[in-house]
């Protein structure tokens, strides 16, 4: 028996299992700040975070890391969760929320000052950050450090009574202005802010930055593993030294790469940009990266959940490549996703030897992917609509489509030979193909014994239904919009991501189609029905196309 490889994560958590840590328990997190909505980075994190616990059999807490109310919303919380539910993760009745913990934050800091661990400072915010030193030069001591412990705990009480302004104190750990881990130069712990909290409404007027809240969350969890992105490494030495002048559970930081996709950003902050500026149409627009865009577009739980897991996890940062994540998205489509005709942009072909007004059934396979799956009916006219970029005046040798005297197969019904077109003669656009049927050569019964190269698909052009289909090309046109430190990643944003076709047809038995059915367009990619969609317009988003039309 082959044992899968492990990732450096599971490889800790395998040595701790084998010490005998933790009682062999493995318990992680996923702490959302609900300031945004989930981008894939997230998802990266999700079934890291869950994964992890199914596969040691622990447990994995959903935390909302909610310590700053200015830019906190219920609506976040709420996308939050619905996010994690159809990536298909289950937090049982783990849901948690940092400000849980403010009182017992708040006592925690109480003891840190008895024990002359922490202090308050009248320092400004500039004051501090001025007095920090460089990583190799010293930072200054604060005149206010040497306080007596008495009057901390006086005046941290006042701090939190709303005796003073925003900006008048805060309260510091004692730890060393000269340490050579910066973070360890007397961290702020506590910020006057009077801001109403979503949860906690006005019972507040102190918060706990991030890494006061943060590591000690995880050690009332009792967390095992805290898993976070190396941006986070240079914290980990604070981390360590709250939960060890503290004695309380002694959670371990760990640090993986985060995910960086090309062509795209995964910050909430930027995201939050396009979508305020009115560069995209919402967080969910189909072109974001995030996972409500990513849902809406049709991209699956399942295509996301393979792409997360292929990618594995990394020690150093890079750029994962968009067309990993298409290819994770199409291979999961392929097997799941009924075929259809439908033709983007639509070119009248008449079939002159075939009645007006007759209709003939021609049935087709619902997915060759899965036997199943079953067949369907498709109605062939006199008049059908067939792809623009199927016909050419002068097709060159291989164009095994259609052309004056060439003989195509109209997919699942005749094969078909050009006699004639029309064109508009101001524009020379090609507007009507005329052609005649064999009607020997029916799918399924076909006694001609005729070869063709090309098959064709199409649509009935007096059975079939008008759509809109919502074409997107990548976001930006760099593939590290942010790498230029001299310009806005906003500077790099594809003036072309979304195209709109208007007059595409699709096959009658879409009418029925409902929000977010997942289809694959014969020979054109993969499509969905759009939230948009209503029963007189069906709007659908292109998911994919079948092929990456990117590659050089
Ligand atoms: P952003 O910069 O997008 O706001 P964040 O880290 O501030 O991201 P949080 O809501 O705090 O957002 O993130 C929750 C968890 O998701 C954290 O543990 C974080 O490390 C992880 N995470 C965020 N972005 C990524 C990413 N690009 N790749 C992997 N994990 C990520
Ligand atoms: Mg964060
Ligand atoms: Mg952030």
């Amino acid at each position: 028996e082959v044992k899968p490889s492990l990732n450096f994560i599971e490889e800790i958590i395998e040595e701790d299992l084998r010490l005998g840590k933790n009682e062999g328990r493995v318990h992680t997190r996923f702490p959302p700040e609900p300031n945004g909505y989930l981008h894939i980075g997230h998802a990266k994190s999700i079934c890291l975070n869950f994964g992890l616990a199914e596969k040691y059999h622990g447990l994995c807490n959903l935390r909302f890391d909610d310590t700053n109310p200015e830019k906190e919303e219920q609506q976040y919380i709420d996308a939050i969760k619905k996010d994690i539910q159809w990536l298909g993760f289950d937090w049982g009745d783990r849901e948690f929320y940092a400000s849980d913990y403010f009182q017992k934050l708040y006592e925690l800091a109480v003891q840190l000052i008895a024990s002359g661990k922490a202090y308050v400072d009248d320092q400004t915010a500039e004051e501090i950050a001025a007095t920090r030193g460089t990583p190799t030069t010293p930072g200054t001591e604060s005149p206010f450090r040497t306080r007596s412990v008495d009057e901390n705990l006086a005046l941290f009480e006042q701090m939190k009574a709303g005796e003073f302004e925003e900006g008048a104190k805060v309260l510091r750990a004692k730890i060393d202005m000269a340490s050579p881990h910066t973070y360890l130069r007397d961290p702020v712990m506590y910020r006057i802010k009077y801001a109403e909290h979503p949860r906690t409404a006005n019972q507040w007027c102190i918060y706990p930055t991030y890494d006061w809240a943060h590591g000690q969350s995880d050690a009332l969890e009792e967390i095992t593993h805290s898993i976070c992105t190396l941006e986070f490494k240079v914290h980990r030495p604070l981390y360590e030294w709250y939960i060890e002048t503290l004695g309380i559970f002694p959670s371990k930081q760990r640090e993986f790469a985060r995910l960086n996709l090309g062509y795209t950003v995964l910050s909430k902050r930027k995201l939050r940009q396009l979508v305020e500026e009115d560069y995209v149409n919402g967080w969910d627009d189909p072109r974001m990266p995030t996972l409500s865009g990513m849902r809406r577009r049709g991209y699956t739980a399942a295509a996301i959940r393979n792409f997360c897991d292929t990618i594995g996890i990394a020690k150093r940062d890079g750029i994962v490549d968009l067309a990993l994540l298409e290819h994770s998205v199409r291979d999961n489509l392929n097997k799941t996703a009924p075929r259809v005709m439908g033709v983007l942009r639509p070119l009248k072909l008449v079939i002159t030897n075939f009645p007006e007004g007759d209709i003939e059934i021609c049935h087709a396979v619902n997915n060759p992917e899965d036997p199943e799956a079953g067949t369907r009916e498709i109605p062939f006219t006199r008049e059908l609509f067939i792809e623009k970029t199927d016909f050419m005046e002068e097709p060159p040798k291989k164009f095994f489509r259609l052309g004056p005297d060439r003989e195509v197969r109209l997919k699942y019904a005749y094969i078909i030979k050009c006699e004639s077109y029309d064109k508009d003669p101001e524009t020379g656009e090609v507007t009507t193909v005329y052609g005649t049927y064999d009607p020997n050569t029916k799918s399924g019964s076909d006694t001609s014994g005729k070869k063709v190269k090309g098959t064709l698909s199409w649509v009935s052009a007096t059975e079939g239904i008008d759509a809109e289909l919502r074409l997107y090309d990548r976001l930006f046109t760099e593939e590290n919009p942010d790498g230029d430190k001299e310009k806005d990643f906003k500077t790099f944003i594809n003036p072309e991501s979304l195209e709109v076709l208007t007059g595409s047809k699709v096959e009658p038995g879409l009418k029925t189609a409902k929000a977010l059915d997942h289809f694959q367009f014969e020979r054109q990619g993969y499509f969905n029905v759009d939230m948009d969609s209503t029963d007189t317009k069906l709007v659908f988003n292109r998911t994919v196309a079948l092929r990456d039309n990117w590659a050089k």
